[in-house]
């Protein structure tokens, strides 16, 4: 990459922010290691590159699906052959350990080859008319400028989910990918240019949230906006984007639980709840910061799942013998921290974790103990709001009913999962758990890209991505109707005739 910070793609050309700023990207692992220094966009360059994937969308809609799909597959061969180079570029970037980059970044390949199918797949319906001699059809069809504002926490999973449905489907793409992880941003997109995305399909804009991100939502050029980030953030998005009469997705934040009833396998729900809480150091929207546990399970599970976490290795993910990486920055460091000072003052007791790990060489890192709390109690702040770091908590259940109470019991609904031996338990709970994604038996983090992921309440606002409905949030329905009659009579539709 050039000192200059020639990181934003506009157009088909790799160029420096208008007006010269730039930033840096660390290793969050060790914070003096800089990984690079990148264009500081601003509202001109969003612009410049809205007109760039303006300019582009005519002839790329015209490309037959098959055409754009053939480039998804070839970006799905060129991640496969680097599936090593950008993971440990991720685990550098992001801090996430390597073997769940290499998983990120095998999402990007399975979405790039499942995309790549519907180049090839019914695109509407044909439909009977009520008339004679009128065909009728409905299909999806491409809006224009999509813009694409991701979150840094699955740099590579999270831009794919969002930009191959929308280029499969004829749109072209503006991209400001999280001030975090601009390097990756950058990587994608050469893959993309690499794969043969013409010139101007996908532009890329690195830069602040602020600045490049609000130009992205504000820009008269871009009719659509996809959101992942958190939910104060997705709220103002979505209120703008209601007064600019734009279509907006957003997968926003989730407060998930895992429940563990009384005939739970216990050695299961503890491995799972270990997994779903402090996985990607309890980064991801789907971790499992609340276990609501049966009563007669409670001290076994506790117990187990204290003893499992005491032994986690945290280290910088690029060490094998590494469990838990470090949190993304010092600013997230300092807020998880926040909320550990919240449970304590609110009552919740803690039984391991709960600080900021300062000893070298790991305080050179922003590194958190994977922290539990156990009698927390539904109503308390670490109970109800998303964290985004190692910090889970135990609350007490009487009852499956109370149990699936107190799961529903947030403004969240991403994913919720119950441990039970019980198949009628396990079917209660999937129809009674509010969430748009249900485990049974399995924790609250592991979504396949071939179903849709999002959930219900303030987790988003209705929209899904991945999954055969991966299209519908930049796509419009189109309903044709051909009149192939040789009678001159005008026949009308949806008016009452009278027959005599
Ligand atoms: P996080 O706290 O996880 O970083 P954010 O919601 O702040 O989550 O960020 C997610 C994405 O949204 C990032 O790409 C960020 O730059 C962008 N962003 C933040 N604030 C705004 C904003 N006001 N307008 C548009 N995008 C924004």
């Amino acid at each position: 990459m050039s000192h200059e910070a020639k990181t934003n793609y506009i157009g088909g050309k790799w160029t420096a922010a208008q007006a010269g700023g730039t930033f840096k990207s660390v290793n969050p692992a060790r914070t003096n290691e800089v990984i690079g220094v990148f264009a500081r966009s601003h509202r001109e360059d969003v612009e410049a590159a809205a007109a760039a994937a303006q300019a582009a969308y005519p002839a790329w809609r015209r490309l037959p699906a098959p055409a754009r799909a053939a480039i998804l597959s070839r970006a799905a061969r060129l991640l496969e052959e680097r599936k090593d180079a950008i993971s440990r570029q991720m685990t550098r970037e992001m801090g996430k350990v390597l073997t769940e980059a290499r998983g990120d970044v095998q999402e990007a390949i399975d979405m790039a080859h499942y995309i790549a199918a519907f180049g090839r797949m019914p695109n509407g319906s044909l439909v009977p008319s009520e008339r004679a001699d009128i065909f009728c059809a409905a299909k999806r069809v491409p809006i224009g400028v999509v813009g694409l504002i991701t979150p840094w926490n699955f740099p590579i999973a999270i831009p794919s989910w969002k930009m191959f449905p929308a280029l499969l489907a004829g749109n072209t793409v503006v991209f400001k990918p999280a001030e975090d992880t601009p390097g990756l941003a950058v990587t994608f997109v050469e893959t993309l240019i690499e794969a043969g995305i013409p010139t101007g399909v996908v532009n890329l804009v690195t830069g602040f949230g602020d600045e490049a991100g609000a130009a992205v939502v504000e820009s008269g050029a871009i009719p659509v906006i996809s959101f992942t980030g958190s939910t104060e953030v997705g709220r103002r998005i979505a209120a703008r984007c209601g007064q600019l009469m734009k279509r907006v997705s957003c997968e926003l934040g989730g407060k998930n639980a895992i429940v563990v009833m009384d005939d739970a396998d216990i050695e299961l729900a503890v491995k799972g709840a270990l997994w779903s809480a402090f996985g990607t150091s309890g980064q991801r929207c789907t971790a499992a910061s609340r276990l609501i546990v049966h009563r007669h399970v409670r001290s076994a599970f506790r117990d187990a799942l204290a003893d499992r976490t005491r032994a986690l290795r945290l280290g910088d993910g690029l060490d094998p013998s590494t469990d838990v990486g470090p949190v993304i920055n010092r600013r997230q460091l300092d807020r998880i921290h926040g909320y550990v000072d919240v449970g304590r003052a609110e009552g919740a007791r803690l039984i391991t974790g709960g600080a900021i790990v300062s000893d070298d060489p790991l305080g050179e890192g922003c590194y958190y103990s994977p922290t539990i709390f156990d009698e927390m109690r539904p109503a308390m702040r670490i109970a109800q709001e998303e964290i985004f770091g190692p910090v889970t908590g135990i609350i007490e259940a009487d009852s499956l009913d109370g149990a699936l109470r107190i799961a529903n019991e947030t403004g969240y609904g991403l994913s919720l999962s119950l441990y039970t031996a019980d198949v009628r338990t396990a079917f209660r709970a999937m129809e009674e758990l509010d969430a748009g994604i249900v485990y049974v038996n399995l924790p609250t983090s592991g979504a396949e890209i071939q179903l849709p992921f999002g959930g219900t309440k303030q987790t988003g606002n209705g929209h899904r991505e991945a999954g055969w409905m991966a299209m519908d949030y930049c796509t419009e329905w189109k309903s044709i109707y051909v009149n192939y009659s040789s009678s001159a009579d005008l026949v009308r539709a949806q008016i009452d005739t009278v027959e005599n």
